[in-house]
């Protein structure tokens, strides 16, 4: 072997050794170490041991650990000076071990083994320098923590730094990424939108295909639609058209139909009007004629047997009435024959040259007397020199006579002028008035026959309406032409023109005193005025009092002969406002009206209206004699009103018949009227009594009128019964009519007592109640004068709802008022008495009253009345008192009014010297 290797072998060797002996001395150590607490003795032995084997070569730490454990162990088994001194050895061993930590145990226990052993000193000494140490290894320790703190927060510091690095990195990262993204979007969508054009290029395309393929389609469908549609087109056209002209010419038919009918519609009331006009006509002098000979013959009869006397003027009167009766009908029938004649083109002309100035001054000198009574004055005013027109002469003659003959009877005053014009070959002749006038719509018509301007039944003119028409055709079958001006209000003129004669005239045949009948104008009546009313006879009041009512004098000259008897008082009326004037104003009561149809202004249809309005049939018949007989005027006439209808012609004896029967009927009806008042059975609707039956009531606002004779009982003892009937006979005699005249009906009489109703205001009850104490006034002088005993009248007023009513049985009916109101005015007449007054009045009655009563009535105040539960007002009407005390209550009213407001307050002294001054 090598020495080299020896030494390296034996320095090996050594090495082990040492380690092998620091490592058993070491494992000792640790063991006395693990078992120091629970067994000292036997960690001291392991330490003792480790010592033992200890060499030079152990370090400071391990002796250093091997004193503390064997110095700890002595002190646990209470050996404090081996332990103390074991630990003083190990002490330099630990400082230079630098085991700061085993040197604060060693501080530790020589503290507890110097404070075993008492030692006070170095217990403080190591027990100081055990608490320095710990402070300063806690420092240490703080310092080493805060260190490694900081070293952790720099390090934490670092990660975040480092993280946050990290996220600007990442996010400036996602930020590009997102800017990438951001392109790339847009990119897509811009790729998107070229797609979309693209697409919608392709859609647009396929549109524009498809449009030109619908278009193709349409193109062809309207083809078909345009050719059905044409035509459908030219179908409907031609439909349309048929239609319109179907509709057109039905159209057209209507229109013709409408027009006929309606011309047909006029005609037949032209028809009518012409029939009633031309019967009127035909009948009144048809009429005349038969009544004037009738009322002659009886006369004459009457003469012979020396009944009456027959006067040749009353002779003569009578047969020119007849006459012209006579002609007024002849002259109707020739024109109704010539309008027939000219209707069958049957009218011939004897044409000749004719001197017209000469039928002229005829036929305006045979007018002259129809001009009588009007200030009119004809004038001709023909040129000098006119030449004959080749014309038949009666005919120019008629046609003249009818232009003229109106001119008058439209015409009131002014002139009518006839003069002639000579104009190339033809001669006009003109007719000029200041009359009436026509209205220009009617200008033309007027020709036509049958027209008339006003051919009403309330015309002012008579007439036929063919006088014009015939003239037309008589002028016209000459060659020549008719026609007329006008201005309404002013006067007409009427034009004709007759054709020239080469020839000269032939002498007219005419002669003024020679005219026939027939050319004398119809209405060419002698002078006749009826008599005025009221002076037909003495006033008799037994006399049956009977009205004439007609436009025609002849007609009363008939009805007048007719009546010719002391039985009758006949009063005549021209038309239908004389009429009702006469029978509203006068004091005739009539008893019979004979009213005629056809009058100027007011037709007799409106004057029967206007009778029925104040009188029923049955207070005042009316008869309608008319020469209008078609049964609709009957209807018209008797739904009006009239009683009865009869038609002219009549006799006399049919005419008196039916008189009778009415004025029976009349007398009748008088008398029940006497049981039954005519108020009470108009306001139950009723007409006459026989329509009245049982149970018919009406019930209305009314005043009643209640009147008592006062102490009666005590009068009526003193006098025999048929005395006390006469009293109270004469005292209701005088009382009713007063009742009456202000409107009322008396209801009952009581005997002593008048029950009267007012249904048109408690103003009549009260003026009723008024005069009735002023004639009772007069009585009273009557009966003074007889030295009989005076009268007093109270009487009471109220107003309030009242039924009246047929009550009874089917054997025994009675008229009866029922109502509250009656009652309480019976009661109102009993206060009389007690207050010294005539009348009183309830406030009901007072409030309606108008202020004509005021001066002359007074409050007396609230009064209890017997069955009412309210006190009722009540005043005194002092107007029926005599003169002297109504004075008297009129100078005290201001006082009495006082005094009696005084009394009504509780202040009776005053009260009392006011009515004491009274
Ligand atoms: P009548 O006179 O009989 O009614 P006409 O044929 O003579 O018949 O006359 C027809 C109508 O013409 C008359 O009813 C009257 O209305 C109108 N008329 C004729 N002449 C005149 C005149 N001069 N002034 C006013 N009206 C007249």
């Amino acid at each position: 072997m090598r020495p080299d290797r020896l030494i390296l072998s034996l320095l090996f060797c050594c090495f082990l050794t040492v380690v092998a002996v620091g490592q058993s001395s070491v494992s000792l150590l640790k063991q006395a170490g693990d078992i120091i607490e629970s067994s000292p003795s036997e960690a001291q032995v392991l330490v003792q041991k480790a010592l033992s084997q200890s060499r030079e070569g152990h370090s400071s730490s391990f002796f250093a650990e091997a004193y503390y454990l064997d110095g700890w162990s002595h002190l646990l088994l209470n050996q404090s000076i081996r332990g103390t001194k074991a630990l003083e050895r190990g002490l330099p061993y630990v400082q230079q071990s630098a085991d700061t930590s085993l040197l604060l145990d060693y501080y530790q226990q020589l503290a507890h083994g110097y404070l075993l052993r008492n030692n006070e000193e170095k217990f403080h000494l190591y027990d100081s320098r055990y608490n320095v140490l710990a402070q300063q290894l806690l420092v240490r320790k703080k310092q080493s923590n805060l260190d490694s703190l900081n070293e952790q927060l720099v390090a934490e510091q670092e990660l975040s730094s480092s993280i946050q690095q990290e996220a600007i990195q990442s996010r400036q990262q996602v930020d590009s990424a997102q800017e990438l993204l951001t392109l790339q979007n847009e990119e897509l969508l811009r790729q998107n939108l070229e797609l979309t054009e693209l697409q919608m290029k392709i859609t647009e395309a396929d549109k524009q295909k498809m449009e030109v393929e619908l278009a193709a389609e349409k193109q062809q469908k309207i083809f078909q639609l345009r050719t059905a549609a044409s035509i459908i087109l030219s179908l409907l056209v031609i439909g349309f058209f048929l239609i319109r002209y179907q509709r057109k010419a039905r159209q057209r038919e209507l229109a013709i139909e409408r027009e006929r009918s309606d011309k047909l519609e006029q005609i037949d009331k032209l028809k009518d009007q012409f029939l009633a006009n031309t019967s009127h006509e035909l009948r009144t002098p048809l009429n005349g004629i038969i009544g004037l000979t009738e009322g002659l013959i009886d006369r004459l009869n009457e003469h012979r047997s020396g009944q009456s006397e027959l006067s040749a003027e009353d002779l003569d009167t009578n047969l020119r009435l007849v006459v012209a009766s006579g002609r007024r009908l002849g002259s109707l029938v020739n024109d109704l024959l010539d309008f027939s004649r000219i209707r069958n083109a049957d009218l011939i002309l004897r044409k000749k040259p004719t001197d017209l100035p000469s039928i002229i001054k005829v036929v305006l000198k045979v007018s002259e007397p129809l001009a009588k009574g009007k200030s009119l004055e004809l004038t001709n005013d023909l040129p000098e020199f006119l030449p004959p027109v080749l014309a038949d002469e009666d005919r120019v003659m008629q046609v003249l006579h009818n232009l003229i003959g109106n001119a008058i009877k439209f015409s009131n005053s002014g002139e009518i002028r006839v003069s002639a014009t000579h104009i190339n070959d033809m001669i006009r002749v003109e007719v000029q008035d200041n009359g009436i006038g026509i209205d220009s719509e009617k200008l033309q018509d007027i020709f036509e026959a049958f027209q008339q301007a006003d051919g009403s039944i309330s015309r002012s003119y008579s007439g036929s309406g063919l006088g014009l028409s015939i003239s037309k055709s008589l002028v016209e079958q000459h060659g020549g032409k008719i026609w007329a001006t006008s201005v309404l209000g002013e006067g007409s003129t009427f034009y004709f023109t007759l054709p020239v004669s080469t020839e000269a005239a032939v002498e007219s045949e005419l002669s003024i005193s020679e005219l026939p009948v027939s050319t004398l104008f119809p209405t060419d009546t002698p002078d006749f005025h009826p008599e005025p009313p009221g002076q037909a006879s003495i006033n008799n009041p037994d006399q049956i009092r009977i009205l004439i009512v007609d436009d025609e004098p002849i007609n009363h000259q008939v009805l007048r002969q007719h009546l010719r008897s002391p039985r009758f008082e006949v009063h005549s009326a021209m038309n239908g406002a004389g009429a009702i004037s006469l029978i509203r104003e006068a004091e005739i009561r009539f008893d019979l009206v004979l009213l005629d149809v056809m009058m100027p202004g007011m037709s007799g249809y409106e004057v029967a209206q206007n009778i029925r309005t104040t009188f029923l049939p049955s207070e005042l018949p009316i008869i309608m004699v008319t020469a209008k007989n078609q049964v609709s005027d009957l209807v018209q006439g008797l739904q009006i009103g009239a009683n009865d209808y009869l038609a002219k012609p009549f006799t006399k004896d049919e005419f008196l018949a039916r008189l009778s029967t009415h004025l029976n009927l009349q007398r009748i009806s008088n008398a029940t009227k006497r049981f039954v008042p005519t108020e009470f059975i108009r306001t139950l609707g009723k007409e006459t009594i026989t329509d009245v039956q049982l149970g018919d009531f009406s019930s209305q606002e009314i005043s009643v009128l209640f009147t008592d004779i006062r102490e009666y009982t005590s009068i009526a003892e003193q006098l025999s019964p048929a005395d006390n009937f006469k009293l109270v006979k004469s005292y209701s005699a005088r009382m009713g009519p007063i009742i009456q005249q202000n409107r009322g009906f008396v209801n009952q009489y009581l005997g002593d007592g008048i029950m009267a109703l007012f249904q048109h205001s408690p103003a009549d009850a009260l003026q009723a109640a008024i005069d009735m104490q002023k004639e009772l006034g007069k009585y009273n002088q009557e009966r003074e004068a007889k030295g009989r005993e005076q009268l007093r009248v109270g009487m009471g007023i109220h107003t309030g709802p009242l039924v009246m009513g047929i009550i009874g049985d089917e054997l025994r009916s009675d008229p009866a008022v029922i109502s509250d109101t009656v009652n309480t005015t019976a009661r109102l007449e009993g206060l009389t008495k007690y207050f010294g007054a005539n009348i009183l009045l309830s406030e009901e009655s007072f409030s309606i009253l108008n202020t004509a009563f005021a001066t002359h009535t007074r409050y007396l105040g609230l009064v209890q009345v017997k069955g009412r539960r309210k006190p009722m007002g009540i005043f005194e009407c002092f107007a029926g008192d005599d003169d002297n005390l109504k004075e008297l209550k009129c100078d005290s009213l201001g006082i009495f009014s006082e005094s009696l407001d005084a009394f009504l307050k509780g202040e009776m002294d005053q009260a009392a010297s006011g009515f004491r001054e009274i």
